[in-house]
């Protein structure tokens, strides 16, 4: 917090230590105008806006490939001898994206 005060910072602390855990009051009161106000308790809070958030993974097939590309060459020829294909699922969504044979056989000539 630039520029602010001691008191200040006192304050906001104390409101952060007197909250529940964030995972706990979410699942009590979704609004997060209320934890606002729960940490903020000891501030006269004015709302000057606010804006709708959303969950968006930025994950894609050519991401993917890409990671299985830097792989290398012999890990790459391992998973085709091994598994014939293979299956990767994005570890932030849980999109699963699914590489055949010939998948994989053509990004081995990208390498
Ligand atoms: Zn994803």
């Amino acid at each position: 917090m630039p520029g602010a005060d001691e008191d200040t910072i006192c304050k906001v602390e104390g409101g952060i230590m007197a909250a529940p855990s964030v995972s706990a009051q979410l699942s009590e009161d979704d609004d997060p105008e209320h934890l606002l106000r729960t940490v903020m308790s000891d501030f006269d809070l004015k709302i000057l806006d606010s804006t709708p958030v959303e969950y968006r993974c930025y994950c894609s097939r050519d991401r993917v490939e890409r990671a299985l590309i830097s792989l290398g060459r012999d890990e790459l020829e391992a998973i085709l001898r091994d598994q014939g294909g293979c299956q990767m699922t994005c570890q932030f969504c849980d999109a699963v994206y699914d590489f055949t044979a010939a998948d994989l056989e053509k990004l081995l000539q990208e390498i």
